[in-house]
């Protein structure tokens, strides 16, 4: 496989079949994010994509998901996703989903008529980071993404039939915001009622922004318990539409929670209720074992 630097993938694909369509991320501005600050954005050629497809189709076919890599795969054009896509399922008829990250830039510019084509084409599941439902965060963070026009691709997707796949980040807001930053992710969430939904915790990597934000006294992350509050908060604000499965498994949390909205919702924030007045550092993740 022609991968060309570090690949990321949501942890749902950790058993699918990567391949790489295009490099890097085309916004790469956001102040945490370090993903993809040593790619230049550029799309693969399709010899080189499909050249990938075969060598994927000659490993007997073991996989039935695929993940199209890097960052933003959704802003490839129309004729290229459906030809690879088609191709995918040439090589693979096995194949039962095909998955990517889609930035709310990316899925603007594709139409819900456009997105039921990739959906008939075996677009399953769009993986989203929306990061946080309050405004001066985003602003804050350079995400280039306000609420009103996350919940406008979070509608698009659901439209046109795709699973969507959101994820937000606590500790994003500082101590500064933190509150403000709980309570409308919480909201936003609930408001765009994904199929689901993440919460991850910032982990200030040296080579971003926000870090050096953070070096200048610019930036505080909440402490441990701190961001357990702001998970409780946005679990409270959180009132989802249909059935959203919610978790904070993540191995950058420092609590790990499972919960099928809305049934579990009071059972989830019960936990973290009890686990917030214990005070009871044991119980939570080690520094050392967490990670992006
Ligand atoms: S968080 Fe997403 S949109 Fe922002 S720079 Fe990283 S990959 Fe690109």
């Amino acid at each position: 496989m022609e991968y060309v630097g570090s690949i990321y993938r949501p942890p749902s694909e950790a058993h699918s079949m990567i391949i790489q369509v295009a490099v890097g991320c085309s916004h790469n501005k956001c102040t945490f994010c370090g993903s993809f600050k040593d790619k230049k954005f550029f799309i693969k050629d399709m010899k080189t994509i499909k050249a990938d497809i075969d060598e994927a189709a000659s490993y007997n076919n073991s996989f039935d998901k695929v993940f199209l890599a890097d960052g933003d795969v959704l802003i490839l054009p129309m004729e290229k996703l459906l030809e690879i896509m088609n191709y995918i399922h040439k090589k693979s008829p096995q194949v039962t989903r095909i998955g990517v990250y889609g930035n709310t830039k990316a899925i603007l510019k594709k139409t819900v008529s456009e997105l039921k084509e990739l959906k008939d084409a075996g677009l399953g599941i769009v993986y989203q980071g929306i990061e946080s439902g309050n405004k001066e965060v985003l602003r804050r963070v350079k995400k280039g993404a306000f609420p009103h026009k996350q919940k406008e691709t979070a509608d698009k997707i659901k439209s046109a039939g795709i699973l969507l796949s959101q994820t937000v980040l606590l500790g994003l807001g500082g101590v500064e915001l933190s509150r403000e930053h709980a309570i409308d992710t919480g909201k936003h969430l609930g408001d765009m009622s994904p199929d689901y939904a993440s919460a991850l915790t910032v982990i200030i990597e040296p080579h971003t922004e926000l870090y050096q934000q953070m070096r200048a006294g610019k930036f505080k992350l909440p402490d441990k318990f701190g961001l357990l509050t702001e998970l409780k908060l946005m679990l409270e604000n959180m009132d989802v539409k249909n059935d959203c499965f919610f978790a904070s498994n993540h191995a950058s949390n420092y609590l790990p929670i499972k919960a099928l909205l809305p049934k579990e919702k009071q059972k989830a924030i019960a936990l973290l209720d009890n686990v917030i007045s214990s005070g009871d550092m044991s119980i939570l993740r080690p520094e050392h074992m967490r990670a992006l």
